[in-house]
Order: structure tokens, then sequence, then C-alpha cells
């Protein structure tokens, strides 16, 4: 059975790691369908969407550290054992290593072919990562599955409106 003592994984970690990978997914997802939507040139929605999820997953990384040390500084109880650049680290990496789920499909195939084909994989992707959650806190992972699947997909469909209304 997984757990996070039995993995050794500190709880702030876990949190960093699945944060990252839920908005990794869900942020990207938008920026690359939105991207496609609205310019046709394969290069120029490749480019751009590397440039978002790097932008973004250092962004997020840099939220991690300050939001994490402002709650280990008012923090008294000493649970707070966990080390600020590793929780930093989890979260660029999770962010990054998510965000690149939705952009593959654009490696891959024309523009009209792989917009589906994100939007499914960004979908299977939190629904496989709520799954993993559920096994590891030990709360139904059908049910944490299907919850990240609503939540993250809901986030993902309002991305995508905005950004097919906006195109990019
Ligand atoms: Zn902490």
């Amino acid at each position: 059975m997984l757990s996070l003592k039995k993995m050794n994984l500190h709880e702030d970690y876990f949190r960093s790691i699945m944060f990252g990978l839920q908005d990794g997914l869900v942020s990207t997802t938008g920026v690359v369908v939105g991207i496609s939507a609205g310019v046709s040139d394969r290069a120029i929605i490749i480019l751009a969407s590397f440039v978002a999820v790097s932008v973004e997953a250092s962004s997020m990384a840099a939220g991690q550290y300050s939001s994490e040390k402002a709650v280990h500084q008012m923090d008294k109880s000493g649970k707070h054992t966990d080390s600020l650049i590793k929780g930093a680290l989890l979260m660029f990496f999770s962010y990054l290593g998510a965000g690149l789920i939705p952009i593959t499909p654009f490696l891959i195939f024309p523009p009209d072919t792989a917009r589906p084909f994100s939007i499914v994989a960004a979908l299977i992707g939190l629904f496989a990562i709520g799954f993993l959650k559920g096994k590891i806190v030990k709360l139904g992972a059908l049910r944490s599955a299907v919850e990240m699947f609503i939540i993250g997909g809901f986030a993902t469909a309002v991305g995508l409106i905005v950004g097919t209304f906006l195109k990019v």
C-alpha cells in the first residue's frame, strides 16, 4: 500500500506535487488549446506553449517558496521540517511534467487533430492523479479520481471557453 509515511513524503511536499500536477495540466491545456484556436502556425503554438509552461512552472515554484516560508514563519508547532527549496523544486517539476502532457499531441499531430487529443490526455491525466491521490491518502481512489476529474475538468473548460472566445 502507498502511504505518505512509507514513501517518507512530508505532507507539504505532497501538497506541492498535487498542486503542481493539477495546475500544470489545467492551465497548460487552457493555454495550448486557446492559442491553437487562434493561431494556425504549429511552430508558434509549440513555442508559445513551452514558454508559457516554463514561465508558469517557475512562477508557481516561487509562489510555493514564498507562501510556504510565510507558513513556516508563523507556525510554532515544529511540524514544518520540510525544506522550502525542495518544496519549490517539486512544484516546478510537477507543473512542468504535467504541463508537457497536453502539449505533446501538438508535437505529433497538426493543430486541429492535436486539440481533442490534448483535452482528452489532460482529462485522463486528472483522473489518474486523483486516483493516485486517493490511494496515497487511503480515501476511495475512484471517488478521488472522479472528484479531480470534475474539478480539473471544470477549470479546463473555463480555460478553453476563455481561450476560444478571446482567440489569443
Ligand atoms: Zn512546511
